[in-house]
């Protein structure tokens, strides 16, 4: 691709991932739109990405003065500043299909003609959600992983309306950003939520059933098969309620109850015990440190 396509891009909501690909962009120099609808949102995920620079600082990976410059391209805003001002806008809200179709709705009608309009659902139909815009065919899937500053993989998601420019421009913002790309067709849970998902439910049942306590189980998967992290450390990574709310999603896509969230995962949701972002989940989590919950597993 000739001259840059993108010089701004917008991030709708700075949670776990919004706030990670709010990041990568700012350290590619791209001038960063970040909105979030919660108050204080927006300067929590700033707060988040000052903490990730500060320590890299400390480990001499990242020089102080870059850091300065980058945390320059963030720029909180609002939805329509975001949208209207961006070349390419990254939605990053809650996996729910009725927010997510609202915001799309506003950001056609609010943004450029040519912005591309990307959502960041891990399993959700990109074509259903296109369907709340007038310009179907400019938006696209961009699937990022937790955490994004260090995962590698970015999944672009085509839908049958979308345009080879769409797909084209998805690709090169992914290269940019340092990640490799695969392009998926839009099917549940792509190529990548589908398996992951699964693989952390029937771990939640292994847990439940007491087969083994939760470390133990992820370290099954971590030396038996050379899984960098297990399925339950992952869970708690990801956040139990976005993994409850997938499963739930191919449930009701594939009209089959055997994707359903394990009564422990929604126990636990329920509970407000979501993972590493709320101290407490699968295990209980102190400082990035996890341990094992006496109240779960053997
Ligand atoms: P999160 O809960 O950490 O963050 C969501 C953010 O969106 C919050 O800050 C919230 O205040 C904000 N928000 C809610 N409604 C909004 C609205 N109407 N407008 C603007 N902001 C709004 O969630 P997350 O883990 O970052 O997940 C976001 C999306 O990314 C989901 O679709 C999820 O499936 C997907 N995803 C998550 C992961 C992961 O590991 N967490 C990985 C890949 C993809």
């Amino acid at each position: 691709m000739g001259d840059s396509p993108i010089r701004v891009v917008g991030v709708i909501g700075a949670g776990t991932m919004g706030a990670g690909i709010a990041q990568v962009c700012s350290q590619i120099g791209w001038e960063v739109r970040l909105h979030d609808a919660l108050p204080g949102g927006v300067e929590a995920g700033i707060l988040r990405i000052e903490e990730f620079w500060s320590m890299g600082i400390r480990k001499g990976k990242t020089d102080a003065n870059m850091v300065e410059k980058w945390r320059m391209n963030i720029i909180p805003s609002s939805l329509e500043d975001a949208a209207m001002r961006s070349d390419l806008v990254i939605e990053a809200v809650p996996e729910r299909m009725d927010l997510k179709s609202d915001i799309f709705r506003s950001l056609d009608h609010l943004a450029k003609e040519d912005t591309i309009l990307a959502t960041n659902t891990s399993s959700l139909s990109v074509k259903e959600i296109s369907k709340s815009t007038q310009k179907p065919k400019r938006v696209v899937g961009m699937h990022f992983f937790n955490p994004v500053p260090l995962m590698p993989l970015v999944e672009i998601i085509r839908h049958e309306e979308i345009s080879e420019r769409t797909v084209d421009i998805a690709k090169y913002a992914a290269d940019k950003m340092g990640k490799s790309s695969i392009v998926v067709n839009d099917v549940p849970g792509f190529a990548t939520s589908r398996l992951g998902v699964v693989l952390g439910n029937e771990a939640i049942r292994m847990l439940a059933e007491g087969v083994a306590s939760a470390s133990d189980i992820d370290t099954a998967m971590k030396l038996g098969y050379r899984h960098p992290m297990g399925p339950l450390e992952l869970s708690d990574l990801v956040g139990l309620d976005v993994r409850r709310d997938i499963l739930n999603g191919l449930a009701e896509s594939f009209e089959d109850d055997s994707y359903r969230p394990h009564p422990l995962l929604n126990q636990l949701v329920n509970a407000g015990d979501l993972g590493k972002k709320t101290g407490r989940g699968i295990y209980e989590w102190d400082r990035g440190e996890k341990r094992d919950r006496d109240d779960l597993g053997m």
